[in-house]
């Protein structure tokens, strides 16, 4: 898989192997472990999916080019918006100092405990709740993610972003057309700016 992820989407390499470390298979359902290594999106169960490796890449990729800009080899603190089934999260946690990862679905929430439990990420933290609200008891980050696409930047994300710090996420634009949009924070203020087109699931407040 990272091979031809290597192949076909030129990116960082400490994305890719961090990518190669993580065993997909061990977070999807065991019906779908044969093709966990396919550049599909997957269901997780709860009418939610894992993303697809390429797209993961790619995002992983934007925020390791906001970590270089800040010169840093690693993306800091780090907030994922959308645990699922904690796959992501893993990665996060070899290209980020401290990761707090927030699922809105106690089933999911569980499940991803479960994944990760055997890997022993001690700087991963996992939370239960509505990650609109972003976590402020660990704000500021310097990398945020998120998973799931929302009509706009929730503003408590915007709040809990570091000066130097950059987030990306998929939000819905005109026509219903979802896109990545990365926003930097600097001295000066917010700038915002439009990437590829996408297609996740979306975001959605309080828990459940
Ligand atoms: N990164 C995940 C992708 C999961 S899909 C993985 O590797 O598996 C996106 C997830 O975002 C879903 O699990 C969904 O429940 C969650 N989500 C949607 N809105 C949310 C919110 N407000 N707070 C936290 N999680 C949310």
């Amino acid at each position: 898989m990272v091979e031809r992820l290597r192949a076909a989407h030129p990116c960082d390499a400490r994305v890719l192997q961090a990518l190669a470390s993580v065993p997909r298979h061990r977070f999807v359902d065991a019906a779908l472990v044969t093709q966990s290594y396919e550049d599909t999106s997957l269901p997780i169960g709860h009418g939610q999916t894992i993303s697809k490796p390429s797209v993961v890449a790619r995002m992983l990729d934007v925020l390791m080019q906001g970590a270089n800009a800040r010169r840093t080899a690693h993306l800091g603190r780090v907030l994922e918006i959308g645990t699922g089934c904690g796959y992501q999260a893993a990665l996060l946690c070899s290209l980020g100092r401290q990761v707090v990862s927030i699922e809105r679905i106690r089933g999911l929430y569980d499940k991803a405990s479960t994944h990760l439990a055997p890997l022993r990420l001690h700087q991963l933290r996992l939370v239960y709740g509505d990650g609109m609200l972003g976590h402020a008891p660990n704000a500021p980050y310097d990398s945020i993610i998120a998973a799931a696409c929302g009509t706009e930047v929730p503003p408590h994300w915007l709040a809990q972003l570091a000066v130097g710090g950059r987030l990306i996420a998929p939000v819905v634009g005109k026509g219903k057309q979802q896109a990545l949009v990365v926003v930097d924070r600097t001295e000066a203020g917010y700038q915002r700016s439009e990437r590829e087109a996408v297609q996740f699931v979306p975001l959605k407040s309080g828990s459940v």
